[in-house]
């Protein structure tokens, strides 16, 4: 494994390694006998599941589930990768190069073409990742025949951002920069739905990470 990487919880131990020293999480479609990071495999996806399996160790989750969504996913509440173990999702958050390094862009080239066919591509780039923890979930038909999971209440949440916990301003941003691509959808769809959008941005933004303090002297200038 790269030095740089942190020891793998338990039961990421017998994940196998690519070349490069990363380890390969189980819902990597694999091409060829070469991983695939873009892509995840659809088989995998029905286990996770069926089974209640871990994403990224493969291993069966217990009560508690952890979906690593973007923060759009957690006002939208729908997610197309399945839960995993809270330390695997914690693990990936501080380690995985995609979801720890936010303006790293995604490759596009023939080989994301032919994922198309392996498995589910996947484009999204979160910027903040959200572990939502929770006990349930349950999954809906996309209106395209694709399975989406639709997210229930969450026990606990946690915000990350380039491999450390998110500060209040990095969520703001990804939050930002990302509602006015669901705004427009649910604009086509009318008022209700952009209240309905208003309300659950509202309900995520109680659950940011607190503001940093400013320092005594800033504050005290700051309220003269
Ligand atoms: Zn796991």
């Amino acid at each position: 494994m790269r030095p740089e990487l942190e020891a793998l919880p338990d039961r990421m131990r017998d994940l196998p390694v690519d070349d490069r020293g990363y380890p390969v999480p189980w819902f990597v479609a694999w091409l060829d006998g070469k991983p695939e990071f873009r892509a995840m495999d659809a088989e995998k996806w029905i286990r996770a599941v069926r089974e209640r399996r871990c994403w990224v160790c493969g291993h069966r989750l217990g009560q508690w589930l952890t979906f690593v969504v973007g923060p759009m996913c957690g006002i939208n509440r729908t997610t197309s990768e399945p839960a995993s173990h809270l330390e695997c999702a914690r693990w990936s958050a501080r380690n995985c190069p995609f979801l720890s390094r936010p303006n790293m862009v995604r490759r596009e080239d023939e080989t994301t073409q032919a994922c198309e066919n392996a498995g589910i591509p996947i484009k999204r780039n979160p910027g903040v990742s959200l572990l939502w923890t929770a006990r349930s979930f349950s999954i809906f038909n996309d209106g395209a025949g694709k399975p989406v999971i639709q997210l229930h209440d969450p026990e606990s949440l946690e915000w990350w951002c380039e491999g450390k916990p998110a500060t209040r301003a990095e969520v703001e941003h990804s939050v930002d920069t990302g509602i006015p691509i669901i705004e427009e959808i649910a604009r086509a769809d009318g008022e209700d739905a952009m209240q309905d959008l208003a309300r659950r941005k509202q309900w995520l933004t109680t659950l940011y990470p607190p503001a940093t303090f400013l320092c005594a002297a800033s504050a005290e200038r700051a309220f003269k």
